[in-house]
């Protein structure tokens, strides 16, 4: 008998996919049943809960986990609604009606977003909140019929305000709940960036939160049906300053906030919401409330996005991903200016008999080894090293923090890099080479780029009369 495991790759991948198959409906089932305990606890007493998250939750669940959306998701979930009221005292008859309106309105939500899944999973389109805004109405007003029947049934209401309550409670929840699910990180992506400390926070970042606070604070003061709209200008802030999921993180505490100062009382001074259709007006007022400050941040990190690929598209050229000229020589200046304290490198290259290559390869092929080189030269750079497109097959490119023997070493390197044979689509393959100027600057120079790339350019020329394909250093300029 042989005690060693089987370790081949396939048996570990089928043993991931069961271990997958069965943790995601178990996962669904025990996130669903705290989220019901949750709501069930802070549900005033005989009636629907002000903040029920758990539908939300799990239509969240089930449009962005993979595999989720099975039967046994399903199951699961039916059996940790019915947990949660049978554990928390409440009778067959109720556990079953919730547990069919929940299921029914989840069910009609998820079925709803399949129209588009992508523009609803990705949240990054201004339309996809209105898909959100009418998958929430949906799944409220698919539940809302269950509501109708239960009121009588359950609550000793009418069957007239039935629907509108069921309705406008399940709506204020879907959607200040599943822009926040729906667009957050994965929590790989969160603790990636927490390590780079790209989540610094600087001073002014923390004003638009602060302004959230103070609204949520003068709506307790002041009070009134008016204060659901208070946090508007202040969320609208946060639209525009943050990206959206901490935008609907604070959207949502905002609505959550409100509601619980509407159901205990704390809002309205003048205004104690003592029926049905008030407290419906109030939710459904904080619902579309949520939409606007959700929508705007679509709109700027639509609007952010773009912007930034028009700017690395003004400052870069698309063939061979180096920066124009302009954007090499501002860049480089900066630099410069900042790191006086350290040697640089600055190199020339350009490539040889290029106009004999386009002429007798096509122009194509020539282009095709300018990209080539641009690939080659940034494989060797480090980050913060700058590489120039000039003009046509010449480039640029500055080294910080560079020794003489460094640099010698990299312009080598990029040198015979480039030489590597390019494939071509006749079959062919087409060699291009290419000389190299290289200025060694010393620290505390103090000499502008204007300056330096003439001096680099002689250097290029002398290579160029030397023989090409070959670096000429020159000697190191005094400081
Ligand atoms: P040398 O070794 O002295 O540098 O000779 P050369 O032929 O490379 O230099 P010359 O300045 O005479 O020619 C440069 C050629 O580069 C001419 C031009 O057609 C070609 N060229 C410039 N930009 C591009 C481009 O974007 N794509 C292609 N395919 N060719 C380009
Ligand atoms: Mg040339
Ligand atoms: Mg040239």
């Amino acid at each position: 008998m042989s005690l060693s495991a089987d370790t081949s790759p396939e048996r570990s991948a089928d043993g991931r996919r069961g271990a997958l198959a069965l943790g995601t409906p178990l996962l669904i089932g025990a996130v669903v049943l705290v989220a019901c305990l949750f709501g069930i606890y802070t549900r005033p007493a005989d009636f629907l809960a002000t903040l029920w998250p758990a539908n939300a939750i799990l239509l969240a669940m089930l449009i962005r986990v993979p595999g989720a959306a099975r039967l046994s998701g399903w199951i699961c979930a039916a059996i940790a609604y019915m947990a949660a009221d049978l554990m928390t005292g409440s009778s067959l008859k109720m556990t079953a009606v919730l547990t069919a309106a929940n299921l029914f309105g989840v069910g009609v939500g998820y079925a709803v977003h399949l129209w588009h899944p992508d523009r609803i999973r990705a949240l990054k389109e201004p339309v996809s909140v209105l898909w959100l805004a009418f998958i929430a109405a949906a799944a409220a007003a698919s539940a809302g019929l269950f509501g109708m029947l239960a009121n009588p049934l359950l609550f000793q209401r009418s069957i007239a305000t039935g629907w509108s309550f069921w309705f406008a409670t399940e709506f204020v929840n879907y959607v200040t709940i599943l822009p926040v699910l729906l667009s957050a990180p994965p929590l790989a992506t969160l603790a990636g960036r927490w390590k780079t400390s790209r989540l610094s926070i600087r001073g002014a970042d923390i004003l638009p939160v602060l302004a959230v606070i103070a609204a949520g604070g003068a709506a307790s003061l002041i009070g009134g049906a008016g204060s659901v709209a208070f946090p508007v200008p202040a969320l609208l802030w946060c639209a525009i300053v943050y990206p959206i999921f901490p935008t609907a993180a604070l959207t949502l505490i905002s609505g959550v906030w409100t509601l619980a100062a509407v159901s205990t009382g704390l809002v309205g001074s003048q205004f104690v919401p003592d029926n049905e259709v008030d407290l419906v007006s109030i939710r459904l007022g904080i619902s579309l409330v949520a939409l606007a400050p959700i929508m705007l941040a679509c709109v700027m990190q639509g609007r952010n996005e773009l912007l930034a690929r028009l700017h690395h598209m003004a400052m870069h050229d698309p063939l061979t991903g180096a920066r124009n000229r302009d954007s090499f020589r501002a860049t480089a200046q900066g630099i410069l200016d900042k790191r006086a304290d350290v040697p640089f490198a600055l190199m020339m290259v350009d490539l040889d008999h290029f106009k004999a290559v386009n002429d007798r390869f096509g122009h194509a092929a020539g282009d095709r080894a300018l990209a080539c080189f641009g690939e080659h030269a940034r494989g060797c750079l480090r980050t913060g090293d700058l590489l120039g497109r000039m003009g046509g097959e010449e480039f640029a490119i500055l080294v910080p923090n560079c020794s003489p023997q460094h640099a010698l070493g990299l312009a080598e390197r990029i040198r015979n890099l480039v030489s590597t044979p390019i494939p071509l689509e006749n079959g062919g393959f087409l060699v291009v080479t290419a000389s190299i100027g290289l200025l060694s600057i010393p620290q505390g120079d103090g000499r502008g780029i204007d300056e330096l790339l003439p001096v680099a350019d002689k250097l290029l020329y002398a290579a160029k009369r030397n023989g090409r394909d070959r670096v000429e250093t020159g000697e190191t300029l005094p400081a």
